[in-house]
């Protein structure tokens, strides 16, 4: 047995085929709300619909959490973030394998990023924001936002995929991921697919 204790993170390519294998990574002709086009989609929340497979994800993510000293030595007293609902299954399996003391989730009410009623000021340990996909990094951004504004302080932020456009820091904390993935954006006039004449696929977000 080589380095016991050690706890294994599968690879980015292990990650990357459960993620076929549960339809959450799919390939194709893909145009965005916002009008680009891509030859992929991660559909993340096909993933955590098996609780075996959302139970390795989220293990394998909080291992990248438990290692730093920081925030080991902080554990019970810690909260996990997500800043919507597709990271609310990362957010659980990742408090599960930290024993973390506290979860919350922001949702969007007329327009803005925020908390159930009745979260003070003051009653959030220092945080670990988690997500299934950091695309452009908006939400994880407006939730570190959020979050300091009721006075916790962030310790650690990550993902099971994110973007390589997206930020790979929030002010100090490193971004975690499992699989950094570099999406090619087209717009209609320089798209492949387009020009193959691959059948398009629209995707809410
Ligand atoms: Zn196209």
């Amino acid at each position: 047995m080589a380095a016991t204790g050690v706890q294994l993170i599968p690879s980015p390519e292990e990650i990357m085929q459960i993620l076929k294998r549960t339809g959450a990574f799919r390939e194709g002709h893909f145009v965005y709300p916002n009008g680009k086009h891509t030859a992929h989609y991660f559909q993340m929340p096909l993933a955590f619909r098996y609780y075996d497979t959302a139970r390795v994800l989220a293990v394998a993510l909080s291992r990248k959490f438990r290692i730093e000293r920081d925030i080991a030595s902080q554990l019970p007293k810690v909260a996990i973030i997500s800043p919507s609902s597709g990271g609310i299954p990362v957010a659980f399996g990742v408090r599960d394998a930290l024993n973390a003391e506290q979860i919350y989730w922001a949702e969007q009410e007329t327009g803005k990023r925020t908390f159930r009623q009745y979260v003070n000021q003051g009653e959030i340990n220092p945080c670990i924001i988690v997500d299934d996909i950091i695309r452009s990094g908006n939400a994880i951004e407006e939730t570190v936002e959020l979050v300091r504004s009721l006075g916790s302080p962030i310790t650690g932020c990550g993902a099971i995929v994110r973007f390589a456009s997206a930020p790979n820091s929030i002010e100090d904390v490193q971004i975690k991921s499992l699989v950094e993935y570099d999406e090619q954006f087209y717009g209609s006039s320089d798209c492949p697919m387009c020009k193959q004449g691959v059948p398009e696929e629209h995707v809410r977000f």
